[in-house]
């Protein structure tokens, strides 16, 4: 809150921690990039999002690259880049993770990044989608491309706080559609997303593939909602 007001007013102040930039910062202050609390989890194939999906998806590889604590720069930053129109944090937000992920294979070895898409309503409000921003940071490091628009909301989701989470999953299944099959076979999809909370969004994202031939699918998120 304070940190949303402060940047009203002061625009050169840090979105994360509202301290001023110093000489050469923009976007996301340097303190607040070096104090992103980092998972770690891409260096176990057993981590905690990853399991999240056992049984579920048939997923290559999962992970989250930071934790998602509620009052900290993090939550700050991605509220900023969801309802402030800040979308150069997702590009920065985006470039940090391909950076933790630099030598993990695993997911370095996408052939495409597909982030996660909005319901139209929503993208003509914020005017970006915030996963789209994440995944172009991604791909300004490692040269992957980015096929946003492949995955179409059909409905527009009720809000989700105040359900269950078996009722989340109900709430946003089926709601995405594939416009072009044939050109995913024998790839390796990289879905994006900005924060994975229960995963059923995901889960939708990756069914949506399940009758592409030989695609494999993997997933990076931003930030992860539970440690
Ligand atoms: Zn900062």
């Amino acid at each position: 809150m304070l940190s949303n007001l402060v940047n009203l007013f002061f625009p050169d102040n840090c979105p994360g921690c509202g301290y001023n930039f110093l000489r050469g910062e923009s976007v996301i202050c340097q303190r607040c990039l070096n104090s992103l609390p980092k998972t770690n989890y891409h260096q176990r194939h057993d981590n905690p999002v990853a399991k999240n999906f056992w049984g579920k998806a048939n997923l290559h590889a999962a992970t989250s690259v930071y934790y998602f604590d509620k009052g900290e720069s993090l939550q700050h930053l991605l509220h900023q880049l969801k309802y402030r129109g800040n979308s150069k944090i997702g590009v920065v937000l985006g470039q940090q993770a391909a950076i933790e992920l630099q030598l993990s294979d695993e997911f370095r070895c996408a052939d495409v990044i597909v982030p996660v898409p909005l319901h139209p309503k929503k993208l003509l409000m914020r005017g970006y989608n915030q996963s789209e921003v994440i995944a172009k940071g991604i791909s300004d490091i490692w040269g992957t491309p980015v096929q946003p628009a492949l995955l179409i909301r059909t409905k527009h989701t009720e809000t989700q706080t105040h359900k269950s989470r078996f009722e989340r999953f109900e709430n946003v299944k089926d709601v995405f559609h594939l416009d072009n099959e044939e050109a995913y076979a024998g790839k390796h999809i990289l879905i994006v997303d900005d924060v994975i909370t229960t995963g059923s969004t995901i889960l939708s994202c990756a069914d949506t593939f399940a009758t592409v031939p030989h695609c494999k699918i993997s997933v990076v998120s931003v930030a992860v909602a539970h440690r």
